[in-house]
């Protein structure tokens, strides 16, 4: 049974690797009883062109024209947002957000740091050294979280899914940063629904887990007393409703604290477009 109501996690055809038109993201996911979800499509920037991965800069008034349209049009069905799921892009290019919430609306952004960036360009984690790519994953996610930006942390164990995961002690240093950042930021962690629907199963020690929600993560987690939502991290409208939610039950019953709807509260809240409610 699904007993999630909201999800911000939502990509569009756009990032050329979803399925579906915008509206049937709504339909489905008022059919699956949410009561509010956000379109969070990978960001587009203008620096840089990634077809395959996210879209491109010149799709973003579609995009946003598009979520404004459905939010009009199901006003009296299902809250929608309008956000994307980013990267930390770093300090000096962390202005970008704010022209985002000024010139285009935007409601929230969810950290999805999937590649690093510097002034030079940017690159995916796994061709860095396992060292050096944890390290450089946590330093740039707890500068992110506390940038003030970012209404949550998509898949914070994100590094479990690189070649050759280990949970050993560079990855629990790494989780128990991330997680002691996300406490003293009170940026909730997003148990991330979308490998429990493609990825397979790992055997852990006696645990045996998907590489994200990875289990061993979300104990530290739950002992650091981390704020927890879920994030169906829907490709196809159809994910709303098949997504592993038996599994995410599981995890919860073992913590979670609520309330999992996403709070939009203190810094955020000045930027957040103030739907009235
Ligand atoms: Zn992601
Ligand atoms: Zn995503």
């Amino acid at each position: 049974m699904n007993k999630l109501d909201y999800c911000f996690h939502s990509h569009t055809a756009r990032c050329g690797h979803a399925y579906g038109r915008d509206e049937e993201y709504v339909q489905v996911a008022i059919e699956g009883g949410f009561s509010a979800m956000g379109f969070s499509d990978h960001a587009m920037f203008p620096f840089l062109k990634q077809p395959g991965m996210r879209g491109s800069f010149g799709l973003i008034k579609d995009y946003v024209a598009s979520v404004r349209d459905l939010q009009r049009k199901y006003a009296q069905d299902i809250d929608i947002r309008l956000g994307f799921e980013a990267e930390w892009i770093g300090k000096g290019r962390s202005s970008y957000f704010e022209e985002l919430y000024r010139d285009f609306g935007f409601d929230y952004f969810i950290l999805g740091h999937h590649m690093w960036f510097d002034e030079d360009g940017c690159g995916w984690f796994a061709s860095l050294p396992r060292k050096e790519a944890l390290k450089k994953y946590a330093d740039d996610v707890i500068e992110a979280l506390g940038s003030g930006y970012f209404l949550y942390l998509a898949h914070p164990d994100l590094f479990m899914s690189w070649p050759g995961a280990d949970f050993g002690p560079l990855e629990k240093e790494a989780a128990g940063r991330i997680v002691d950042a996300a406490v003293v930021f009170d940026v909730p962690l997003e148990l991330n629904m979308g490998y429990s629907r493609y990825g397979e199963m790992v055997k852990y020690g006696n645990v045996t887990t998907y590489r994200y929600p990875f289990l061993p993560f979300w104990d530290i987690a739950k002992e650091k007393g981390a704020k927890v939502v879920i994030g169906v991290d829907a490709h196809a409208p159809r994910d709303y409703l098949e997504s592993d939610f038996r599994y995410f039950e599981g995890i919860v019953n073992v913590k979670v604290s609520p309330p999992f709807c996403p709070i939009f509260k203190g810094q955020r809240d000045k930027h957040i477009m103030g739907r009235p409610n």
